[in-house]
C-alpha cells in the first residue's frame, strides 16, 4: 500500500514503535468475547451485531455484544468496554465510536490480560490495541475518487467538472482515511484544473459531517446549493457513504436541480435500489459477513494460542504504534456490475434484477 501524506484526522502510516501483540493467547474454548460497536449510524453496524452474536455462538464462545446509544455514544461505549473487562472477556473487539477516547478502557483491558482488536475503525493514541481488522479503507477512498471521475466523464466527456466534497464524522479515524484515499485520486485533477470544487471547500474540516448524520449532510448540501449553484451546474459529489449520499440526493431533488454523480459506501438497501434506478452512481461493497468472519477467525486463532492472520504491518500507525492489520479488499459497485457484485448476497441480489 502506498504511503501518503496524512491529514490531521487520519492515522494510517509512519514508523511507530510497537510491542508484542496478543497477551491473551490460549484460553478456554467457551470464554467470553466482548464486542463493543458504535451507534447504528449505518446498516453495516446493524448487521455486524447479529453476525457477531451468531458467529461467536457457533464457534463455541460466550459473547457480550453491545452498541453505543445514539446520544451519549462515547460514555456508553467506555462503560460497556469496562464492564466487559470486569466480566473477564478474553478478547474485546471494538468498533470505536471516538477513535481517541478509549485509552483508559483499552489499558484496563490489557491489564486484565485481554486482547484488543480494533474492528473497522482504528483506535488511536494508545499502545493497548493489538490488532486491526478492516476493509482497506484507503482503497475505499481511492475507489470513490475514481468512480466520481468516471461517472462524470460518462455523462459529459470533457471537463472541467464542478464538484463538492463531503467527509465523515471527525471523531472516526476512517473519515480521514477515506478522504485521503479519494484526494489521492482527485487532487491531481483539481491541481490541473480539470476538476473544480465549486465552493472552494477542500479542507477535510470544511467538509465534515458530524456523527455521520444524514441531516447534517443534507443541511450542508442545501446551503451549498443556495450559495454556489443558483446558476452553475454541479457535476459530482464525493460522498463517503450511502447514508450521506442519499441525504445529498434528497437535497438536490428538493432544490429541483439535475442530479449530480454521487458516490457512496456500504451497499445499503436503499442505495442499491437507487443505483439500479440510475440515481446514486456508486457504492462500495465491504461485505460485513466477511469482515465479521475474519474477526472471529482471529479470535479462534488467539483461543488456540496462535498469532492471528495479519497482512499489513506498516500502514496503520495510531499515533503511538503501528497496529498489525488484517485488511480485506473492498469492491466498487455501479449499475454496470451491480448484478455480479451482489449475486451471492441473499438480501441484495433480488434488488438488482432490474439493472440489466
Ligand atoms: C465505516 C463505514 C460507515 C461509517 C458510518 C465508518 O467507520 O467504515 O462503513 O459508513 O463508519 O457508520
Amino acid at each position: 500500500i502506498a504511503l501518503l501524506a496524512l491529514t490531521a484526522c487520519s492515522e494510517r502510516s509512519g514508523d511507530g514503535g510497537g510491542e508484542e501483540a496478543g497477551s491473551a493467547k490460549g484460553f478456554a474454548a467457551n470464554s467470553l468475547i466482548g464486542v463493543a460497536l458504535p451507534a447504528k449510524t449505518s446498516e453495516n453496524w446493524v448487521l455486524a451485531g447479529d453476525l457477531f452474536t451468531n458467529g461467536l455462538k457457533e464457534a463455541g464462545f460466550q459473547s457480550d455484544v453491545q452498541y453505543a446509544g445514539a446520544t451519549s455514544t462515547v460514555a456508553d461505549q467506555q462503560a460497556q468496554i469496562s464492564a466487559m473487562v470486569t466480566k473477564g472477556a478474553k478478547v474485546i473487539v471494538i468498533g470505536a465510536t471516538d477513535a481517541a477516547q478509549l485509552t483508559t478502557q483499552v489499558e484496563q483491558a490489557k491489564q486484565a490480560g485481554a486482547t484488543v482488536i480494533a474492528y473497522d475503525r482504528l483506535i488511536k493514541n494508545t499502545k493497548d490495541v493489538d490488532y486491526y481488522v478492516a476493509y482497506d479503507n484507503f482503497k475505499v477512498g481511492q475507489l470513490q475518487g475514481q468512480a466520481l471521475l468516471e461517472g462524470m466523464k460518462a455523462k459529459k466527456p470533457n471537463g472541467p467538472y464542478t464538484i463538492e466534497l463531503f467527509s465523515g464524522s471527525p471523531d472516526d479515524n476512517n473519515s480521514g482515511v477515506f478522504f485521503d484515499g479519494a484526494m489521492d485520486v482527485l487532487k491531481k485533477e483539481i491541481d490541473a484544473g480539470n476538476v473544480v470544487v465549486g465552493s472552494g471547500q477542500k479542507e477535510i474540516k470544511q467538509t465534515a459531517t458530524d456523527g455521520w448524520k444524514a441531516e447534517n449532510a443534507q443541511r450542508r448540501m442545501d446551503s451549498l446549493l443556495t450559495s454556489t449553484y443558483s446558476s452553475k451546474t454541479l457535476d459530482g459529489v464525493l460522498s463517503p457513504n450511502d447514508t450521506l449520499a442519499r441525504a445529498i440526493l434528497t437535497s438536490v431533488k428538493g432544490a429541483g436541480k439535475p442530479l449530480p454523480v454521487v458516490t457512496g459506501q456500504d451497499s445499503e438497501v436503499e442505495s442499491v435500489k437507487s443505483i439500479v434506478a440510475g440515481e446514486q452512481y456508486s457504492t462500495i461493497n465491504k461485505d460485513t459477513r466477511n469482515l465479521v468472519k475474519e474477526t472471529i477467525e482471529m479470535v479462534k486463532a488467539l483461543q488456540a494460542g496462535n498469532d492471528p492472520k495479519t497482512n499489513d504491518t506498516e500502514s496503520y500507525n495510531n499515533g503511538v504504534k503501528v497496529v498489525p492489520a488484517n485488511l480485506l479488499e473492498p469492491l466498487i459497485v455501479t449499475k454496470k456490475n451491480v448484478v455480479e457484485a451482489y449475486a451471492n448476497d441473499p438480501k441484495l441480489a433480488p434488488l438488482t434484477t432490474g439493472a440489466k
